[in-house]
Order: structure tokens, then sequence, then C-alpha cells
């Protein structure tokens, strides 16, 4: 059986810090589009420079692209067993996509909805520092790193991703309200397989325990009822 774990939730929910650890727990691979386009953007490719302006600027990127790198990455020896997805799908035209390639291969996916407050979440991302060597996230408020402004993994300097910028995280957030947040009643309408977390009030090492619980039994948890 596939395993295939959809992490669903607002810019600054937490969904990247999950799945990072969520990954060692299913031993599946961790697919973040995030991830996968800025490291478009870092090699400098065709895909790369014509995402970049758009990533800079918080808006989304256009579906066609974004449901083939998916598309491509799944099809990769590693994902055949399971995968996490992070920050996919987005729109209602990914989720259409993505609902259908699971459906022509018997997949049941479980969707996962991190439920966070917006004023937690505004602060998680304007705190939000991130190491450029290894990916590693913190918070200089509420998960700082051991030794001010280094990784504690591999001591490089930490940054402010580009896109952590004030006006961006304002456009990021009013694209995840307009154009993301209704696949919460999309998932509903079409019978898939959706859980609600509330994670903003939780360590990551107590919400993973909590992730963890729904996926084991999922049948025995409690079915989202509201946006
Ligand atoms: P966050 O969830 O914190 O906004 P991500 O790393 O998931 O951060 O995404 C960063 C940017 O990458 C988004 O603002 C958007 O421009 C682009 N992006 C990521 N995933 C998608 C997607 N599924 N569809 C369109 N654009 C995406």
């Amino acid at each position: 059986m596939t395993q295939a774990v959809v992490l669903f939730g607002s810019p600054g929910s937490g969904k990247g810090t999950q799945a990072s650890l969520l990954k060692d727990c299913l031993k599946v691979p961790h697919i973040s589009t995030g991830d996968m386009l800025r490291a478009h953007v870092r090699n400098g490719n065709a895909l790369g420079v014509r995402v970049a302006d758009t990533l800079q600027s918080g808006f989304l990127v256009r579906d066609e692209v974004v449901n083939q790198l998916v598309e491509q990455r799944l099809a990769d020896p590693d994902a055949q067993s399971g995968f996490i997805l992070d920050g996919y799908p987005r729109t209602r035209d990914q989720a259409e996509h993505l609902c259908g390639w699971f459906d022509g291969r018997g997949i049941r996916e479980l969707v996962i909805h991190l439920i966070v407050d917006y004023n937690v979440i505004v602060t998680r991302l304007t705190g939000r520092r991130q190491c450029p060597r290894c990916g590693t996230l913190y918070n200089i408020v509420s998960n700082p790193p051991r030794k001010e402004g280094v990784c504690d993994l591999d001591g490089t300097p930490l940054v402010v991703r580009n896109d952590d910028r004030e006006s961006v995280i304002r456009q990021r957030l009013a694209a995840y309200e307009s154009q993301s947040r209704p696949l919460i009643d999309f998932f509903r309408e079409k019978g898939r397989r959706l859980f609600e977390i509330d994670a903003s009030d939780q360590t990551p090492e107590a919400l993973l325990f909590q992730v963890c619980r729904t996926i084991r039994a999922p049948e025995a948890g409690q079915p989202a009822l509201s946006g």
C-alpha cells in the first residue's frame, strides 16, 4: 500500500517542520514544491529563471508547471512506497489533478490540515530564519538556534528567506486565503480523507505525536467538521 500523506495548511503552519520530522518516522520522502522550486532557482536553469520572480513576490507559480514537477517527482523510485506532500496542492486545479492521479492508481491519501491562529502565523513567519546550507528552519522567538544567528547543525550563518519579508508574507497569506483555503471544502465535498489538528500552540514533537497517531489510525480520528 502506498502511504500518501498531504500536509495542508497556511504558510507558517509548520508543514515543513512536520514533514521533515515525519519522513524519518515513515521512511518516505518529503516532497515540498517550495523546496523544489527554490532548488531550480538556485540552479539557474530555465524553469528556475521562469519562476524566480513569482517566488520573490509571494504569488503562486502556474498550475501546469507545479503539476508536472510533482508528477515527475512522484514517479521516482523512492516515492513508490509513499511520500509526504508539503505545499501541494494549493489550488483547485492542482487538487483535481492530484486526486485524479491518486484515483487512477487506487491510492487513498490522507490530508492533514494543520490549523494555526492567524497572529501566531504572522509571528512565526516574521521570526523565521533558515540555514542556507542544510535548510533547517529556526524561529528567533519559538525555536532559536543554540548560538544566536548560526545553524546548530553546521555552523552556517542563518538567513531570512527573501519571501519572508513583510510585504511578501502578506501576499503569501492572501494567496492562501483566496486560492488554498477553499480546498478544505473541496476535499470534504469530494469525500477525501481530511483530518484537522490544532497546531497553534504545540511543540513540533507534540504535534508530530498527534500527526503520527492520525496516520496510524485515521479511521479512529476526528474527521474535519469545519473549514
Ligand atoms: P510557504 O508555505 O511558507 O509559503 P513554500 O516553500 O511552500 O512556502 O512556497 C514558497 C513559494 O513557492 C510560494 O509562495 C509559491 O510562489 C511557490 N509554490 C510552492 N508550492 C506551490 C504550489 N503548489 N503552487 C504554486 N506555487 C507554489
